[in-house]
């Protein structure tokens, strides 16, 4: 069973859009209370629960602790926004790369719309930040924003280093949040 219903979100993306593969190295950014890692270390085998299968691995960072699962590796009350996370990653993923870096991170909401809007969309801008230093050529992005004036903005960050930038509402989110997930994939390093 999973530790908490945004597990199906992932499922349902994953299904439809197959950013999951046996192999593949990811890093789950605000990862407690770790279902997305749950979701992960399923799709890429990073338990080596099937031994026909490439092996892959799951890293999930939170702020907050995070209870341990067998074949994921958690770095527990680390931000993902500080450039030290940053460096620790690189360290631990294979070949200092990750396939797909996957974010759920929200900041704790204040209630004031436009404020956590625009804290999220700074938060997930940062995330190019970490793309630059471990993600793959050809690489994948998804990353939950809140709707706002700010999304295009970071859209267009994302369009500037991805070949393809995709939109997405799982059927398992509220209807009623301003919750949406940019899929972002092909990345291609920035020209500096
Ligand atoms: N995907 C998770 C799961 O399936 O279990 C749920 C994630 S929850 C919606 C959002 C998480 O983002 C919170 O646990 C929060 O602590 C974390 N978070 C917020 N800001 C963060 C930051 N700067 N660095 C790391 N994690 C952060």
């Amino acid at each position: 069973s999973f530790r908490c219903r945004s597990a199906f979100k992932l499922l349902e993306i994953d299904d439809k859009h197959k950013i999951l593969q046996p192999g593949l190295s990811v890093v789950d950014c605000g990862a407690a209370p770790g279902a997305w890692s749950q979701v992960a270390l399923q799709r890429v085998n990073a338990a080596g629960a099937d031994p026909e299968l490439r092996r892959g691995t799951v890293i999930g960072i939170d702020l907050l602790n995070i209870a341990p699962l067998d074949g994921v590796q958690f770095l527990s009350n680390h931000d993902i926004t500080d450039p030290a996370t940053h460096a620790r990653l690189l360290d631990l993923l294979p070949n200092g790369e990750a396939h797909v870096i996957l974010s759920d991170m929200a900041p704790n909401a204040s209630g004031y719309k436009d404020m956590d809007h625009e804290k999220l969309i700074n938060m997930c801008l940062t995330l190019l930040d970490l793309a630059e230093k471990i993600l793959q050529p050809g690489g994948a992005l998804v990353c939950k924003y809140w709707d706002g004036i700010l999304a295009h903005k970071l859209q267009e960050k994302l369009s500037s280093v991805f070949g393809s930038v995709k939109i997405l509402k799982p059927k398992a989110s509220r209807k009623d949040s301003a919750e949406l997930y940019f899929l972002a994939r092909m990345y291609k390093k920035p020209i500096k």
